[in-house]
C-alpha cells in the first residue's frame, strides 16, 4: 500500500538571475514497510525532493506542478500550520548530521519530552514513560539515565539513535532518512541501518532513503530511483535495478564503487550542472559516452521499459 505518492513535481527558485528550474516531473512512491532509495550525486536534488514532501523549501523556492498524495490530500496544498502537525508526527526526518541536529543546550530527555508534548498530547510520568520507551526501543542503553545525557556526551552513533527515537515516540508513518549514516564510521553505519530496517518491519514504516552510497542501497532497499540533474533518469525494484541497469547515468555510477572487484573502476567525466547552466535535450548528454544525435536535441520521455523498470534514454527507447 502506498503512503505517499509524489507525482510530477517540478520546482524551482527565484534568483538574482531569475527563474531557475531545478526539479522536473519527479516522480516516486514510498510503500507501507518498504525502502526506497533516492541515489545521485551531490546537488542532484534528492533533498529537494524530500523536503518537499515534509514542506521544508528554501523561501525562493517555488512548485511549478505536480501533487504529493497523502492520505487522501495534497501535501503541496497544505498551509504550514497544517504541515507542523503532521511533519514529525506523522512523517519524521532522520537527518544527515546528528551532531548538529540536536540543540546542545537541552538534554536528550528535555528534547524527546518536547516532541511528545507537541504530537502526543501526554504530559508528566505518562510522556517520560513514552519518552524512555523510544529511547529503549532504539537500543540505548540506560535510558532511564541517557534521558539526562547532554548531546555532547553521546557518540555519534547514539546521537543518531536518539534523533531516530523521536521518530518512533510519534509512530510516525514515513521515515525521511536523508544520508543517515554519512557523518558516522562504518561499524555504527550498519547498525543505524539495520535500526531503520527493523523499525520499518516491525512498523510497517515507509522509508525514504536519500543516499549516494549504492551499497546501502543493495542492502536495504526494495526500490530504486536514481536522480541526475534535477530528474529521475531510472527507477526499479532493487534487485532489478542490481542484476539490469539500463540508464548510462545509473551504470557508470554502479562501475564506480570499489565494490565491483576485478573490474577497473570508472569515472564520470565532468561534473553534474549547476542550477544556473541552461542544458537542452537529456541533461546527462554533455556526460554520456553513448550520446548520440536527438540526446541534445529532446527530453528522452520515462519509459516503462521493462514490468516496474521505468528509464530515460532514447537507447532504450
Ligand atoms: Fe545518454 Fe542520450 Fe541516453 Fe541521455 S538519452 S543517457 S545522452 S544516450
Amino acid at each position: 500500500m502506498n503512503i505517499i505518492d509524489v507525482k510530477g513535481l517540478g520546482l524551482g527558485f527565484d534568483l538574482e538571475c531569475g527563474f531557475r528550474q531545478a526539479l522536473w516531473d519527479v516522480s516516486f512512491s514510498l510503500e507501507a514497510g518498504k525502502t526506497h532509495a533516492l541515489v545521485g550525486e551531490s546537488g542532484c536534488g534528492k533533498t529537494l525532493s524530500a523536503m518537499s514532501i515534509l514542506g521544508l523549501l528554501p523561501k525562493r523556492a517555488r512548485i511549478t506542478s505536480g501533487v504529493i498524495n497523502y492520505g487522501g490530500a495534497n501535501l503541496l496544498e497544505y498551509s504550514n500550520r497544517e504541515m507542523q502537525k503532521i511533519r514529525g508526527k506523522k512523517i519524521a526526518l532522520i537527518p544527515q548530521d546528528p551532531m548538529t541536529s540536536l540543540d546542545p543546550l537541552f538534554t536528550i530527555g528535555d528534547q524527546l519530552l518536547e516532541v511528545i508534548k507537541i504530537h502526543q498530547a501526554l504530559r508528566g510520568v505518562e510522556a517520560k514513560k513514552k519518552a524512555i520507551e523510544a529511547l529503549e526501543a532504539v537500543q540505548i542503553p540506560c535510558a532511564s539515565a541517557r534521558m539526562q545525557s547532554y548531546p555532547h556526551e553521546l557518540s555519534g552513533g547514539m546521537k543518531q539513535r536518539a534523533i531516530i527515537a523521536m521518530a518512533l515516540a510519534c509512530n510516525a508513518e514515513v521515515l525521511i532518512a536523508d544520508e543517515p549514516t554519512t557523518a558516522l564510521d562504518v561499524t555504527i553505519q550498519a547498525q543505524i541501518m539495520d535500526l531503520i530496517t527493523k523499525i520499518k518491519n516491525e512498523r510497517n514504516t515507509a522509508v525514504l532513503l536519500i543516499t549516494h552510497d549504492l551499497a546501502l542501497v543493495r542492502e536495504y532497499a526494495e526500490y530504486v530511483s536514481v536522480m541526475y540533474a534535477g530528474r529521475i533518469v531510472e527507477s526499479a525494484p532493487a534487485k532489478e535495478f542490481f542484476k539490469s541497469p539500463l540508464h548510462p547515468y545509473s551504470k557508470a555510477l554502479l562501475n564506480s564503487i570499489p565494490e565491483n572487484r576485478g573490474k577497473s573502476l570508472e569515472t564520470i567525466a565532468g561534473q553534474p550542472p549547476s542550477i544556473q547552466q541552461d542544458i537542452t535535450g537529456c541533461r546527462f548528454h554533455p556526460r554520456c559516452k553513448y550520446a548520440f544525435e536527438p540526446c541534445s536535441q529532446e527530453v528522452p520521455a520515462s519509459c516503462e521499459v521493462r514490468s516496474g523498470h521505468l528509464c530515460a534514454c532514447f537507447l532504450e527507447k
